[in-house]
């Protein structure tokens, strides 16, 4: 397999969960990456403030209204969804109500990078817990996603807790528990460790091995990886991402765990 050469690794945040230590992450990538630099670069808006009213509309259209209609590229906001998308830029609020189109909101991010890291030897990671989707042809819906991976990957952190399924079991009780207007929480109690929740301590660990699969995207062109017991296995069920990311050892399959033994001898 072809890998490119990589200089860099850039990571940015903004309006992450509490428990999401992204300094932790940054040395993970370091000491993974060996010869690659890391950097956090923190919250992306904060670089250009004079530009917050233009990425609040931005933000504001490409917000999806619903599952099964595509958003149109210039959809107008409401004045009161453009005045939350600037307290939330601004920092005012973390909440994470709204769902956003993955691919428009990767090419908003994109606007943030400088031009002079615009390149390949770049990988611009943002983590965020901005909750998003893509559009799906073959059922004309939008599908929840963790990541979208590219120019720069966007990470959610929300995603990662609403994207992969939770047990079939878990839906199930869960209707009766709102039937009945039982307390959820009392529910998840019962599914203590078998999904990652928001604020959950694992969050932090979880997302090593996204940054990961988007350090890998930029090295190969592919994020993914076949094998179950890798970190960059493209998990679809809660029980899969825990089994890849916090569970099987070693962290990598033969074939990434050779990529990356390489970049250390370069
Ligand atoms: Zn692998």
């Amino acid at each position: 397999m072809r890998v490119h050469r990589l200089e860099k690794v850039l990571l940015y945040e903004e309006g992450l969960a509490e428990t999401l230590d992204v300094a932790d992450i940054a040395e993970y990538l370091a000491d993974r990456l060996r010869e690659i630099e890391v950097e956090v670069r923190g919250n992306p808006f904060a670089l250009c403030p004079e530009k917050s009213n233009d990425y609040a509309r931005k933000l504001a259209s490409i917000k999806i209204q619903h599952a099964s209609t595509k958003i149109a590229s210039e959809q107008e906001p409401l004045s009161g969804e453009i005045q939350y998308e600037k307290r939330r830029i601004l920092g005012e609020t973390r909440a994470f109500g709204v769902l956003y189109d993955g691919f428009h909101l990767q090419r908003l991010f994109s606007e943030l990078i400088a031009r002079q890291e615009r390149a390949l030897g770049f990988a611009h990671i943002l983590l965020t817990n901005r909750l998003f989707a893509t559009w799906e042809e073959g059922d004309r819906r939008y599908h929840l996603r963790t990541s979208v991976y590219g120019f720069p990957s966007i990470i959610s952190t929300t995603g990662l807790v609403e994207a992969p399924a939770k047990p079939r079991e878990y839906y199930l009780l869960k209707q009766q528990y709102e039937m009945l207007g039982k307390d959820l929480l009392e529910l998840k109690e019962g599914f203590k460790g078998g999904f990652i929740d928001h604020e959950d301590e694992r969050l932090t660990d979880v997302t090593k091995g996204y940054a990961m699969q988007a350090v890998f995207h930029s090295l190969t062109g592919d994020p993914f990886c076949e094998d179950r017991s890798c970190r960059l296995y493209n998990a679809h069920w809660q029980a899969e991402l825990i089994f890849a990311q916090l569970e099987s050892e070693p962290e990598f399959c033969e074939q990434h765990a050779s990529i990356l033994e390489s970049l250390c001898r370069k």
